[in-house]
């Protein structure tokens, strides 16, 4: 075994939060109650700074839609995923978050023929975009696949390829190797989910093309039992991710967790 590089672990960069779904998803474990969603419940997210474990951020990412029909979001929900961001901007410039920092973004359902679930322009103004496929295409056909990744990967506001392998059976190591391809051609990185792991073989492609990670343990709060808040649980799950990719020979610079909130909002901003 050769030895570990010493780091320290910055953040989480895939959480949801209670107040992150507005309809029914996995397969109903969450209500659908557009109430709970309304920006107001973003101030419970100040608890999040009573985090004694040690870390600088956390991004809280919202599915835009439901993950299981994947569709253009309306202006209702346009309008609070900017009142969230606006919220958010306000309560960090106010100093309510002290030398903690909440990125505020959205996890995208990858959509047929890259079609994306939020307009650019909404995009644009958030902190982080994540982009992943959920069970509700249920595709088989590699082609089709490998057609939305590719195509909802050349996205320019797209920052993080989420659990890539999850849902996804039929393709081949070289199908893999195009896809992190374009991701790292793209500068997107591809997520380490702890949730949704991924085994040594496809650390080392990631290795082997050079793309950049992002790990996250896309906690669910309703589901998870979780607070918002960030826990000790979520601290050991990277930890032990980050370990896994130096095991593998990825280098700590190509983690994003790794970052200081100033790099890496300079890296989003690429
Ligand atoms: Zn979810
Ligand atoms: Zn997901
Ligand atoms: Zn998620």
């Amino acid at each position: 075994m050769n030895s570990s590089p010493t780091y320290r672990l910055r953040g989480d960069l895939h959480v949801h939060s209670h107040h992150t779904e507005c309809s029914t998803h996995h397969a109903g474990e969450i209500r659908g109650d557009p109430v709970s969603c309304g920006p107001q419940s973003l101030f419970d997210m100040v608890e999040m700074t009573k985090n004694d474990i040690g870390m600088e951020y956390v991004a809280i990412v919202q599915h835009p839609t439901n993950p299981v029909s994947p569709h253009t979001i309306d202006a209702r929900r346009a309008k609070e995923l900017l009142e969230n961001q606006q919220r958010m901007d306000d309560l960090q410039s106010e100093g309510k978050l002290k030398d903690f920092h909440v990125l505020i973004g959205v996890e995208m359902s990858i959509m047929p023929n890259g079609k994306l679930e939020v307009p650019d322009y909404i995009l644009s103004q958030l902190d982080i975009v994540i982009i992943a496929r959920h069970g509700g295409l249920n595709e088989k056909d590699p082609q089709v696949i490998m057609r939305d990744f590719r195509s909802s990967l050349e996205s320019s506001r797209v920052h993080i390829l989420s659990h890539p392998t999850r849902y996804v059976f039929p393709l081949t190591l070289d199908n893999w190797r195009e896809v992190l391809t374009v991701a790292k051609k793209n500068n997107i990185a591809v997520e380490y989910n702890t949730s949704w792991q991924y085994d040594e073989n496809f650390i080392d492609l990631i290795g082997e093309v050079g793309a950049m990670v992002s790990l996250g343990t896309d906690i669910h709060p309703d589901v998870d039992g979780e607070t918002g808040k960030l826990t000790a649980r979520q601290h050991s799950q990277l930890t032990l991710g980050v370990n896994r990719l130096f095991s593998r020979g990825i280098k700590p610079g190509n983690i994003l967790n790794l970052m200081s909130y100033s790099d890496l909002r300079s890296w989003l901003a690429r």
